[in-house]
């Protein structure tokens, strides 16, 4: 007989973007006739720039050129395209980075759900509420988190709780935690920490020898100048973080997966003795015992976002974003809702009305407006009374969904 790894069974039943489908198909099944928008899951509807197709189908036919034929490519990836990530995304910021402490990955989902195993699972973490499910569901898993109670929350993960009275920003941990997922410009909250705020958790994670998983996913979409872009901005960060980011949101990767996770050679973790191992060693060793890079193409193309062309072509798509970003935050707010988010990141967070709870307002906002968010609830107790919608739509969606907000609801 086979036995079921039983944390496995600790896990929430349905994935929060299931149970959305379920009542979407279910009303269209109701209303076959309804328009309905989707501002709900966070995936991006513009297509790749065309730097990156061009670099992608160069790259195919080289793959079938026996001259040019690559097999295997090293499991952190290659060297091509790990350079220009450091000249273009750290050097210009101040970061000086080697280049073995780059790993180019298949997503910031894997790397921010896989990087917990290098961890002993007496740690404990603490996670902001509400958050990427990701941190959470991958270290239920790894049998890190106990057992879970009414609320939805595992009894040892140290919740911080973002609500509108801290203005979506946790407070430092009130007990000791050792490992520290933050993620900014967040999702779902689509707020940001300023350098002297994300200087707090560098200070404290080196204080308790604790280890900031920083999650930049969003990076790309940082307008206001006080903003870090990386932690590795942050005095002391080398020490004490490893930060992950994505071609997703930027570039459009998010069906063609390529991302990168920076672990500095100073992070250390400690063994039962107190002897210090590093962690880039460990992480080493772990992707390659467990990975095999990503494909060439797929490199090759994510190499042609630092281009010229690519660079345009990116910040053209973003603009496009940020723009349906500010089109939601304004529209919203004018129809008398309290907006959080939409300023640095495609996230907008609204206050639901009245107390209202955020499935009701899923419901209200389906039934009446044919439009679909994101329930808060979803991303943890302290995401009730909240609601994301996203800037990943197109502009005559969002211009539609706004609208129909602001007379139907
Ligand atoms: N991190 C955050 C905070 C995200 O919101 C997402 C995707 O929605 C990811 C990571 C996943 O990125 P990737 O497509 O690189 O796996």
């Amino acid at each position: 007989m086979a036995f079921v790894n039983e944390n496995y069974l600790k896990l929430p039943g349905s994935y929060l973007f299931s149970e959305i489908a379920r009542r979407v198909n279910k009303f269209k099944n109701e209303n076959p006739d309804a328009d309905i928008i989707r501002l709900g899951i966070g995936d991006v509807t513009r297509p790749l720039p065309p730097a990156v197709v061009e670099a992608m189908r160069h790259a195919v036919e080289e793959m079938g050129r026996a001259e040019s034929f690559r097999g295997y490519g090293p499991e952190q990836g290659y060297d091509f395209l790990r350079e220009k990530i450091i000249e273009n995304d750290f050097r210009p910021r101040g970061i000086d980075l080697a280049l073995d402490e780059v790993y180019v990955s298949d997503g910031a989902k894997s790397d921010t759900a896989n990087f917990q195993e290098v961890f002993g699972t007496n740690n404990i973490l603490a996670v902001s509420d509400p958050v990427y499910p990701v941190y959470v569901d991958s270290n239920v898993m790894a049998e890190r988190t106990g057992m879970v109670n009414a609320k939805g929350q595992f009894e040892k993960i140290v919740y911080l709780p973002c609500t509108e009275e801290n203005g979506m920003k946790p407070s430092l941990p009130k007990t000791r935690v050792d490992m520290i997922y933050l993620c900014f410009p967040n999702n779902p909250t689509g707020m940001t920490l300023s350098k002297a705020e994300l200087k707090q958790w560098v200070d404290y994670a080196r204080e308790h020898k604790s280890i900031i998983l920083f999650d930049a996913a969003y990076e790309g979409y940082i307008r206001q100048d006080d903003v870090p872009h990386s932690i590795f901005e942050i005095e002391g960060a080398r020490e004490v973080a490893v930060e992950f980011r994505s071609f997703s949101k930027t570039a459009g990767f998010t069906g063609t997966r390529c991302a990168y996770t920076i672990v500095p050679k100073e992070v250390m973790l400690y063994d039962s003795t107190g002897k210090a191992h590093s962690l880039n060693n460990l992480w080493l060793r772990r992707q390659t015992t467990k990975f095999n890079g990503v494909s060439y193409p797929v490199q090759a193309g994510a190499a042609a976002v630092f281009s010229e062309e690519g660079k345009k072509q990116v910040k053209a798509t973003i603009d496009y974003y940020m723009e349906n970003a500010g089109i939601i935050r304004e529209g919203i707010e004018k129809a008398g809702y309290k907006v959080f988010g939409g300023v640095n990141a495609p996230y907008i967070w609204l206050k639901t009305p009245d107390g209202m709870g955020s499935w009701d307002f899923f419901e209200k906002l389906l039934k009446a407006a044919h439009v679909v968010g994101t329930p808060g609830a979803g991303f943890g107790a302290s995401g009730e009374g909240y609601f994301r919608l996203t800037a990943f739509g197109s502009r005559e969606n969002t211009e539609r969904a706004v609208e129909r907000i602001r007379t139907r609801m």
